[in-house]
């Protein structure tokens, strides 16, 4: 049979007949009831019940001492970045492989991307090869690291869990100790995912999170940051509500804030969203089975899956075509598309992409290799029936 047909037939088996997106959201719980209340409330912009109980909810989900709710994820990025200590001029390093709201939160920030290479198993970065790169291009001047190449101090590392599979973020903290950089997790994708038993987010000063639409849970536009650290969280709380101090009546501010909170109507829909979360995950679970049986006893390649030592939210399933069949890709792609079943490849590597094609960068063979091998499949949890 021919590769792409044979390719949907699999696909085919799980998904059944008929159209298919490749993320979306499920609204099966309290919704309705949560907005209701919510606009019977009168409050539904940055001020109310629902942001505050989202924060304390979403902070027991991931076992963090801090959450604050934020319009989303780029602008979570954006401001752990800041109340971090980047500084503007600042190297801050990321894959190459990630979503460019990685990338553009740096720049946002006022900082300098650089990017660096993932592993072939984690799909995060490759610590192995950060140190490397580190070693040769970073020099100590009384103990602040500065690129060599550009004389501009390194100072931050942003890991991110690529599709819910953990980064090696154990080696990644200690090369951030070693070389002194702020340790931010892009923890976007990984909503319920762990290395070991501690939880994507929670490795280094500040994790951020999206709920978009297409995430494992959804507040339409949302995203949060979370911390260990309660001055952190507190900073990243006043600058998010325009640095605003306290008063009755008085508009005084402190500093150059921005608008960056979650709206109570959001998180009302957020605090619905959080009640099925453990069931979104269960079924993203259930569907790499599914995927996992019905490609079983291909050539063609294999089935993303959760390294040893860590678990993977399976946000989105992925099929990795082996070197040899790579040529297949395009096809299988437009083949799927052409039938209404959204597939799609990785994200374009960041260091290739026009607005940041000036930027630092170390060699990335690796997330070339996966960009131009790898499909990521529909993976709604409505695809699993039964709630
Ligand atoms: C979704 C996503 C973001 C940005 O989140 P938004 O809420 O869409 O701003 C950042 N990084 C990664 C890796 C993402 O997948």
């Amino acid at each position: 049979m021919e590769v792409a047909e044979d390719f949907i037939q699999r696909l085919r088996s799980v998904i059944g007949a008929g159209r298919q997106g490749l993320h979306e959201p499920t609204f099966n719980g309290n919704e309705k009831r949560y907005l209701e209340e919510c606009i019977d409330s009168g409050y539904v912009s940055s001020v109310g019940e629902f942001v505050n109980s989202f924060e304390h909810k979403f902070a027991d989900f991931v076992g963090a001492s801090f959450c604050v709710a934020l319009a989303n994820g780029t602008t979570a990025l954006q401001l752990a970045l800041t109340v971090g200590g980047i500084k503007p001029g600042d190297e801050v390093l990321l894959p190459a492989l990630s979503f460019v709201a990685t990338a553009s939160a740096v720049v946002h920030a006022g900082a300098v991307p650089h990017f660096v290479d993932v592993d072939a198993d984690s799909w995060g970065i490759d610590p192995s090869a950060l140190r490397r790169h580190l070693e040769a291009i970073a020099e100590s001047r009384s103990g602040i690291f500065i690129n060599k190449e550009t004389g501009r101090r390194i100072r931050g590392l942003v890991p991110m869990h690529t599709l819910g599979h953990p980064s090696r973020v154990d080696q990644l903290v200690e090369i951030a100790e070693e070389f002194d950089l702020l340790l931010v997790e892009d923890a976007a994708e990984s909503l319920g995912s762990y290395w070991g038993k501690t939880h994507t987010g929670l490795f280094g000063s500040m994790g951020v999170f999206s709920f978009n639409g297409n995430k494992t849970m959804t507040t339409g536009g949302g995203g949060a940051l979370v911390t260990a650290d309660p001055e952190l969280a507190s900073r990243a709380k006043h600058l998010s509500t325009t640095a605003r101090i306290a008063h009755q009546w008085e508009f005084d501010h402190d500093e150059v804030g921005f608008n960056f909170r979650m709206p109570n109507v959001n998180a009302a829909l957020g605090v619905a969203q959080l009640e099925q979360t453990q069931g979104f995950i269960a079924k993203h679970r259930t569907l790499f089975n599914l995927y996992q049986e019905a490609f079983s006893g291909t050539a063609l390649g294999k089935l993303k899956s959760e390294r040893e030592g860590t678990l993977s939210n399976y946000w989105l399933q992925a099929f990795e075509l082996s070197p040899g069949e790579a040529h297949f890709r395009d096809e299988i792609m437009r083949a799927c598309i052409g039938q209404d079943v959204q597939v799609r490849p990785l994200w374009k590597p960041l260091n290739g992409l026009a607005p940041y094609l000036s930027y630092p960068s170390a060699p990335t063979p690796v997330t070339e290799d996966l960009y131009a091998r790898v499909i990521c499949l529909p993976s709604s949890p409505a695809i699993v029936k039964g709630m």
